[in-house]
């Protein structure tokens, strides 16, 4: 037998959320709708589908390691100097590259819990120590994350919006916990909902890179762009940083035909208009939905809500799988008593409403 790493022995396996062929299958349905996994119920960019298309004849050439045309376009998109972008397949694996560059046997990292969970994924499987600060649905302030950091600590992950809760972190929260935070410390911020953000308080913190070189920020063409299937994500912080994760990286791990999709994606302001408008048009159909059902909706700035169901959220899950219908329950998030579902297409929160109502009312 060969042995593998100490450290996988305190992984579990990702829980991802479930898909529509698993759950056709499993109830003989014809018919299933997924808001599960914060994907775009829009689909693709179209400007992306057609250079997708018009790439398929280069499929036999390796692509550009360095992407450098998308590399352009995000630097002029967030007006950044080139050298201050890493890509990667999926921001999944920028959080990896930060992984491999930075986490050292013994250090530790905080998360703000409940979160995505690849970060902890990602600090123990380099054999570091995972801090879950919070463990709360509600908001967890930026102080008690301070009180946590120690010698050992080598990265900080904020999530805004957050995933699964959907709250976010002010200029205001985000600069005075960069300025008392040693900058040996790197601040992890993950805005992969960020785009979807109506708050006038959710801030931009591009123009912060240069005054903390440890900040980098996390972004992705998963959620807004349509590209999940893709596997294309980013990360922009100081020359430093970049450097570094530049070093770690796979040569050709960013396919050829997502670099040249990213890039149409991200000059298409009609496709980010009509997805942004959707998801507005989807809070204000589910929210007042289950509140007035008794459900508590936290307040979100992502493209999902957070809905608290109580101890039959795992009943109301299987209720609507059973009918068709994909949400999450978010039992490995630790939250067993709430479920996250994308906002979707008008018919598709329609279609949840009606079997939420039929398992309300019997
Ligand atoms: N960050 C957050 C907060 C997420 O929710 C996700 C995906 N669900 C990711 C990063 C990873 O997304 P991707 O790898 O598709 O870019």
């Amino acid at each position: 037998m060969i042995e593998p790493r100490k450290e996988l022995e305190v992984l579990s396996d990702y829980v991802p959320g479930k898909s529509i062929d698993e759950i056709k299958e499993k109830y003989n349905l014809e018919h299933v709708v997924k808001l599960a996994s914060n994907e775009n119920p829009l689909g693709p960019s179209p400007l992306a589908k057609k250079a997708f298309l018009k790439a398929v004849d280069n499929l036999h050439l390796y692509p550009r390691g360095d992407a450098p045309s998308l590399v352009k376009e995000l630097a002029n998109f967030y007006k950044v100097s080139e050298n201050q972008i890493i890509v990667g397949n999926g921001s999944d694996e920028i959080i990896d590259m930060v992984g491999k560059a930075y986490i050292r046997n013994g250090d530790n990292c905080i998360g703000i819990t409940p979160t995505f969970s690849v970060y902890k994924f990602t600090t123990l499987s380099n054999g570091g120590e995972f801090i879950g600060v919070g463990e709360t649905a509600e908001k967890t302030d930026l102080e008690s994350v301070l009180a946590k950091v120690n010698h050992k600590t080598r990265a900080v992950f904020i999530c805004s919006p957050n995933n699964p809760t959907g709250s976010f972190y002010t200029e205001v929260e985000l600069v005075s916990f960069l300025e008392k935070l040693p900058h040996s410390v790197l601040v992890f911020l993950d805005e992969a909902y960020g785009e979807f953000a109506e708050s006038p308080l959710y801030p931009s913190m591009f123009k912060y890179i240069h005054k903390f070189p440890n900040l980098l920020i996390n972004r992705t063409f998963s959620k807004i762009y349509g590209l999940a299937g893709l596997r294309i994500g980013y990360g922009i912080s100081s020359p430093e940083v970049i450097k570094n994760m530049w070093k770690i990286k796979p040569p050709f791990d960013v396919n050829l035909v997502a670099q040249y999709a990213a890039v149409e994606a991200l000059k298409d302001v009609d496709h980010i208009k009509n997805t942004k408008e959707l998801n507005k048009k989807g809070i204000e159909m589910l929210k007042p939905f289950f509140e007035n059902l008794g459900f508590k909706v936290l307040p979100t700035q992502g493209n999902f809500i957070c809905v608290k169901i109580g101890n039959k959220a795992k009943e109301l899950v299987e209720f609507l799988e059973a009918r068709g219908m994909i949400i999450r329950g978010l039992s490995s998030f630790g939250l067993p008593e709430y479920v996250r579902i994308t906002l979707g297409k008008k018919e598709e929160n329609l279609f949840l409403m009606e079997l939420v109502h039929k398992w309300v009312n019997p």
